[in-house]
Formats: structure tokens, sequence, C-alpha cells
């Protein structure tokens, strides 16, 4: 049997079934049963809270056979043609695509044509934000005078992006965030159907993680019963999450408070050592300070949508800080955070982080009521020096010769510290996503072919956003999928690009969820080829010392002999953008 994606086979069949969307499934059940649909909805929202969902539902509902109906059938024909896809009078429209566009300069043609076995002809389109302007005037043209039977369902994460103009001929839904309670019951649902074994606690743990959406949740879902056949575990999940698990960061915590420094740094190269990502540490360290900050506030914890922790950790880990000190240590995990997207040294920066909150000043009710100014180890200056003198030469120009022991690619080895999707540059203009695509198709297509299944649930979710002579692009529409994907599959994603293209291609995966960084131009630009016209720098070798002259050389050999515009020229490259470096 073909292989369906959970989210795709447990997708909401009738308004009821939406989950944490009630305020629009009632509206537009009144509507269906009163008679008054409109021609334009705007659904807007985040992603997997159900948005296209409740455009086939409602397309279901005008046309299905025993309606209109806020309780389509899903058994006659028409309902069985649009949940399939394969309906002549629901047609989709991905804005974000080419063809998306293609599609809208044609809408004004076919709109005219009446529904071929339906009531209505409904216009899905997806990601309307990414419409260009030409396509966004042609699509205002028939709002302006939209046939009577046909509906137009756009949906977007972007509303904002939306022209007045458009909005205004629209009636807008706008889709809540799933609770994580709904999100787990609804998992509990899906699972308790498909048979599934699960612990409560794993099935939280995904809720939480989903952030929202629940089509992430059930990718989870799908995933962690893929790999277990069955069975959903709290280690499992915590396993595919890459998660670091409360027991670790109830020590690091206590740690922290007793600002026994030796003793996180030991923590870290363990955790790294298994593998764990250095951003998901920060992370759930900072979830968990948010737990005991919300309990000191509130005396618990219920309804803020938090990892069930347990009361006693809450209770005695917060009577270990003061709220003042919690919120420093948040701050500047947050901070530490931002700075890893940028930083060519991310354990470095973890490091640094959390060395400073063993030595914070001003923080720590002690050092406030004593006054007492914090003792810096002298080896600590050091480091710090180091430290500055290699950002130094990083800003520089790249290339320059690093002043430490350490070598420079120390956090490239996968194992240590998974490679996060958005920090990756988007895709050289030249990237060719046509036939990235096919290939893409292929990959799929030998996964399937191949039984894999748990691969499958994760990797089927990105699209091809171009490849190039070494890497190929993927752009997924989370950020849990991306990580996941370039964490666990990039061996066998990379092996079967290798197989079919015959050359060695390097993965990289973005998602919406962090725009990738604007790129910065040193990094991308390439040296340029020497050429007769450009201006040369011919040093006056016989001046310098022997020593100098082969610094120059080896200068020369690096950089090329063409001029190099002075540092305040228009061309040089502009200092970081935004930047955390305070
Ligand atoms: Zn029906």
């Amino acid at each position: 049997m073909a292989y369906i994606a959970l989210y795709r086979k447990w997708r909401p069949k009738t308004f009821r079934d939406l989950a944490g969307q009630e305020h629009i499934s009632r509206t537009l059940s009144q509507a269906i049963l009163s008679g008054k649909v409109g021609h334009a909805y705007l659904f807007s929202g985040p992603r997997g809270t159900g948005k296209t969902s409740t455009a086939k539902i409602l397309a279901k509902a005008l046309n299905c056979e025993q309606g209109p109906t806020p309780e389509p059938c899903g058994t006659c024909a028409s309902c069985r043609r649009i949940d399939e896809g394969s309906s002549m009078d629901v047609l989709e429209i991905d804005a974000a695509s080419n063809r998306g566009i293609d599609e809208i300069r044609d809408l004004r043609e076919t709109v005219k044509f009446a529904p071929v076995d339906g009531r209505y002809k409904v216009y899905i389109i997806d990601e309307v934000h990414m419409l260009t302007t030409e396509a966004f005037n042609a699509l205002l043209k028939t709002l302006e005078e939209p046939p009577v039977h046909v509906l137009f369902l756009l949906a977007t994460t972007e509303a904002h992006k939306v022209p007045a103009t458009i909005q205004s001929r629209c009636q807008r839904f706008d889709f809540r965030r799933i609770t994580v309670e709904d999100i787990r019951k609804r998992l509990q649902f899906v699972a308790d159907e498909m048979g599934f074994e699960t612990d409560p606690e794993a099935l939280s743990i995904i809720a939480v993680h989903a952030d929202g959406g629940l089509r992430d949740a059930l990718g989870i879902l799908d995933q962690c019963s893929s790999v277990a056949d069955g069975r959903v575990t709290k280690e499992g999940v915590q396993e595919i999450l890459g998660l670091i698990g409360h027991e670790w960061i109830f020590r690091l915590t206590e740690a922290l408070a007793a600002r026994q420094s030796q003793e996180i740094l030991g923590m870290l190269a363990e955790l790294l050592r298994d593998g764990k990502d250095l951003r998901q540490i920060l992370s759930e360290l900072s979830l968990h300070l948010r737990s005991l900050m919300i309990y000191q506030a509130a005396g618990t914890v219920d309804r803020m949508d938090l990892y069930a922790e347990p009361q006693e950790i809450l209770e005695k880990q917060g009577r270990l800080f003061s709220p003042e000190h919690i919120m420093a240590i948040i701050h500047r995990l947050h901070e530490a955070m931002n700075e890893l997207k940028w930083s060519p040294q991310p354990r470095i920066t973890v490091e640094v982080a959390l060395l400073s909150l063993c030595r914070e000043e001003g923080t720590a009710p002690s050092l406030q009521e004593g006054g007492m100014a914090p003792i810096r180890p002298a080896a600590e200056d050091a480091r710090i020096a180091r430290l500055e003198a290699k950002l130094a030469a990083l800003m520089a120009g790249g290339k320059a010769e690093i002043p430490s022991g350490e070598p420079e690619r120390t956090e490239r080895p996968a194992a240590r510290s998974a490679p996060q999707p958005q920090t990756l540059p988007p895709p050289p203009p030249a990237a060719d996503s046509a036939e990235g695509m096919a290939v893409w198709k292929d990959v799929l297509e030998r996964f399937r072919a191949a039984k894999k299944t748990p691969v499958l649930a994760c990797v089927s979710q990105g699209t091809c956003i171009g490849m190039t002579e070494t890497q190929f692009f993927l752009h997924f529409p989370g950020d849990v999928l991306a990580s996941m994907t370039m964490r666990i599959y990039r061996k066998t994603v990379e092996d079967a690009l290798e197989q079919l293209t015959g050359r060695p291609l390097q993965l990289v995966c973005s998602s919406e969820d962090v725009p990738p960084p604007s790129p910065r131009r040193p990094l991308k630009e390439k040296p340029k080829p020497f050429l007769e016209e450009e201006p040369r720098m011919k040093p006056d070798l016989a001046s310098l010392t022997p020593e100098e002259q082969a610094n120059v050389q080896k200068a020369v050999d690096i950089l090329g002999d063409h001029f190099v515009p002075p540092p305040g020229d228009e061309s040089a490259p502009p200092p970081p953008e935004d930047e955390a470096m305070h």
C-alpha cells in the first residue's frame, strides 16, 4: 500500500474535526446553512493551523451531492474527487510557484465557465501573499466582478503582505495558533485510531515542540511511530527531536545557581559528545527557566503551554534564583542563541555565555546585597583576549591567520553540533530549480520504492528550491522538519542525490520560520579573477626586509595582486548587520 503521511491521512474531513478553530467553523457552517456564502475569503494564520483543510472542507460542503451542507458526506463522487485533488471544479493554485502566476493569468478566462459537475467553482490560492503585483492585479479584476458560481479561498501566513485592495473584497478569518492541549488531544486521537502505543509524556513533548502547528505535530508523531514500529515513547521522541531532556537541564540549572563553571563546562562537553545541538541546549535551558519564572510569579505553570515539569523541581529550583536573576539569565541565553547564527565558533559562543552567567555582575542577590565585585579569573581574561583577537581577524577579512592554537573548523563534525538550517544563506541566483525539482522527485520516488517510511515522513515535506554543481537546496514549511532532516537524514539524502546525479552534493535546508540571513558579501564573493585593466599593486619590495617581503608574497599568493579598495570605500565589505556584539 502506498505510504500516506499521517497529516494527509488525518486531515480534518468536516468542520467539526478542525482543531482549535471553532470560531471559524461556526461562522462558515452558519453561512452554508443560511445560503449566505461570500465570494471570497481570506484565511490568515500560522502554518499548520488548518487553512487549506478548511478551504477543502468548504469546497466539499458546497459541492457535496448531499449538500450544500456543513457536514459533507465524504463518500459521494464529488467529495471523493475533492479529497483526491482531481475535481475539475476545485482548483488549487500555489502562488509561490511559477506555475501559480501563469494560472492566475489564465484565471480571468477560465473563471467565466460554469462548474463542470458541482455547484461552485472553487479557487484555492495558497500562500497568496507571494503573488506578483501583476498577478494581484489580474486577481483583483476578477474579485471585482465575480461570477455567481465562483468562490475564492485565499490562504496566507502573512496577511499584511496582501494588498488592501484584495483584502477589502474578502471576508477575513484569522486562524489561531492551536493550543498545546488541543494538539495533544488530536495526537492522542490519531494515535488511538492508528493503534499506536503511546506514553502521555511523549505526546505532550510533541505538542509543545510543534509550536501551534498541527501538521508539524503529526509529522513528528509519524516519524516516531515509524522508527519504533508503532511505539511512541518519551525517549523515542527526545531522540527524534534531538532534545536534551529534563534531567540534564535540571542539573545544568543547579550548576548555574551554584555558579559551578567547571561543572557546567563538563556537562556541555558531555552533551556535545552525545551529539546534542548547542542551540537546543540553550533553548531547553531557557524554556526551563521560563517555567521557573512563571512558577515564581503564579505558583503554577498550568495553562501556560509548557512542558510538564515536576512540581517539586519547580519549587526547589525556583528558590535558587531571584526573579531578576532568572530574567537576566534568560536574556543572556537568548543573546547567545542569536550570536550562534553568526558565530564561526559556536561552541565557544555557548561556553562564553554559560561562563558569563556564572559570574554575572549585579544579577545575583548575594552580589547586589554585598556589593562585592566578582573576581575574574586570569585564565578567562586570556581567553576573552584570544576571542577578541580572533573576532577582529575574522572581521578583517575572513582569511587572516587566527591567533589561537585551536583549529579553525572544530565545529564542523556532524556528530558534535548539528547544522542549523536557518543560518545558511539562500541559494545563489544561478541555482537551477527545474533540474533540482526533477532530481528531488526522483529522490522521493527512490525512498518510496525502498519503503523508507521514516525518511519520507520527514523529507517529503521539503521542496527543492535550487541546485548548483555542489549544493542542493531544500525549503521546509517549518524549522522542526528542516533541522530534523539535517540532523538525521542528511547522509541518506546526500547519498541518494549522489547516486542520481553522479556527483557529490551538499544538502542545504532552510525554513520559513527563520528567514535566511542576508548573505554577507565578503564571504560570498569569490576572489575576482585577475584582469589586465585592473590597477595592480606594485609593492616596492626592495625597501622591505626579507621577512616583510616574504609576508607580502604570502598575501599576494592568497589574495592576488589586484586592487583592493581601502576600508570606508563604498564597495568595501559592510560590517555584519544586527549582530549581537555589544
Ligand atoms: Zn459528498
